[in-house]
């Protein structure tokens, strides 16, 4: 009774704003408002949030509000967020053992929240539960695998992994695996999808496990959208329109044949995915930290990072975000884009204004700003990926 009258007040107040705002601009304190509350309304989901690795590498609990990582429940409600699909990141360094015990590791924080904590956390598999636990006021937190390097070469470990609850995998991460060739590798021994890749491809689509092809090269995803029957994903991926060069980002023709399959495109917000110059700049940290192996969360770490800011740009703004939501929706139609922040998983690199999970509201404003209809910022905010163009996104292929 609560949750329907706060819904018929926010409903109420929207009117009201759209009411006594349409036939003059909002002001940007009024564009805020609005934003706010229409994410409070609308179902808002992210597609990638690396808070179970955060969480394993700084323990604390995140039911309540935290002064570090970039989610939490507290600021995921103020930010309106209702459904994360939380990643269960395995480093490419790790062998199959080290893998497979740190994938259990972050399986079994995940699914500790929602034990101890069943008031403000639930499991989702389909779009169907995720709409459920919207209705009742809990965030889903939906798993997903980054990196199939896991799967070694035991392709039974595909259903072992939707057993599990997995909803969609990375096929890679930031090297070439047993599956397929990596965009951030210079080593692409299949070019493209391996042999066994492709039986990882068809057992994703018999079981009904989403496919993930952020992270991995062109001619890889090329393969994949024709071997795959499933629309396909990219769950963290920005425009390469802008950032020349940056494979990690997608081609204009890539994302208008994800778009042509029925699949979407879920925006990354971190400033390397956004800005030609971080991402030029954000690259170079990379190599030099993973050349020194020293830790950018280190004291010496951070203190290169602040010395290096002061002289060149790493920061993008929350604008740039939509600058890439509006290039998909040029290429391929509002159906086809969503927001895949990958908060928790790029260090301090985020655009201004847009810091952690409490700031979706900031995008949506731009959105408004932008001539956005509430029924296109709802498709943006989740309904392309729980119900693309207005029917369920399949998940699997029977
Ligand atoms: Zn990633």
């Amino acid at each position: 009774m609560k949750r329907s009258i706060s819904k018929l007040v926010i409903f109420i107040t929207v009117l009201l704003l759209i009411f006594s705002c349409s036939k003059r601009e909002l002001t940007e304190e009024q564009r805020m408002e609005l934003a706010r509350e229409i994410c409070q309304d609308l179902l808002l989901l992210d597609s990638h949030i690396d808070w179970p690795e955060s969480v394993l590498l700084n323990p604390r609990n995140i039911s309540k509000k935290n002064s570090t990582g970039e989610f939490d429940y507290e600021r995921a409600k103020m930010g309106g967020l209702n459904a994360v699909l939380s990643v269960l990141y395995v480093n490419y360094k790790y062998d199959l053992k080290k893998g497979r015990e740190t994938f259990d590791s972050l399986y079994t924080i995940v699914n500790s929240y929602i034990k101890d904590y069943p008031e403000k956390f639930a499991q989702a598999i389909t779009p169907d539960e995720i709409s459920r636990n919207f209705k009742k006021g809990l965030l889903s937190i939906p798993l997903c695998l980054e990196n199939g390097s896991i799967i070694g070469n035991d392709i039974n470990y595909v259903s072992y992994l939707k057993e599990l609850g997995i909803t969609y995998i990375t096929l890679s991460h930031n090297r070439s695996n047993q599956i397929g060739d990596a965009n951030a590798d210079t080593n692409r021994p299949w070019k493209g999808l391996s042999p066994f890749g492709e039986k990882v491809v068809d057992e994703m689509n018999r079981v009904g496990i989403l496919i993930d092809i952020s992270h991995s090269s062109d001619k890889t995803v090329i393969q994949v959208l024709k071997k795959s029957k499933a629309p396909i994903i990219a769950t963290h991926s920005s425009c390469r329109h802008f950032t020349p060069g940056y494979e990690r980002n997608l081609s204009d023709e890539l994302i208008k044949e994800i778009a042509k399959k029925e699949g979407v495109v879920m925006v990354a917000f971190g400033s390397m995915f956004l800005d030609s110059t971080c991402s030029k700049n954000i690259n170079y940290l990379i190599h030099y930290f993973d050349s020194t192996g020293v830790s950018y969360q280190s004291e010496e770490g951070m203190q290169f990072i602040q010395e290096f800011w002061q002289n060149n740009k790493i920061i993008a703004k929350a604008e740039h975000i939509v600058d890439h939501i509006d290039h998909v929706v040029e290429l391929a139609g509002i159906n086809h884009v969503g927001l895949g922040s990958d908060f928790d998983g790029v260090g301090p690199t985020m655009p201004e204004k847009v810091s952690d999970v409490s700031a979706y509201p900031v995008i949506v404003a731009e959105l408004l700003n932008r001539g956005y209809s509430k029924k296109d910022i709802e498709k943006i905010l989740g309904k392309t990926i729980y119900g693309c163009g207005g029917k369920p996104l399949t998940w699997q292929i029977h």
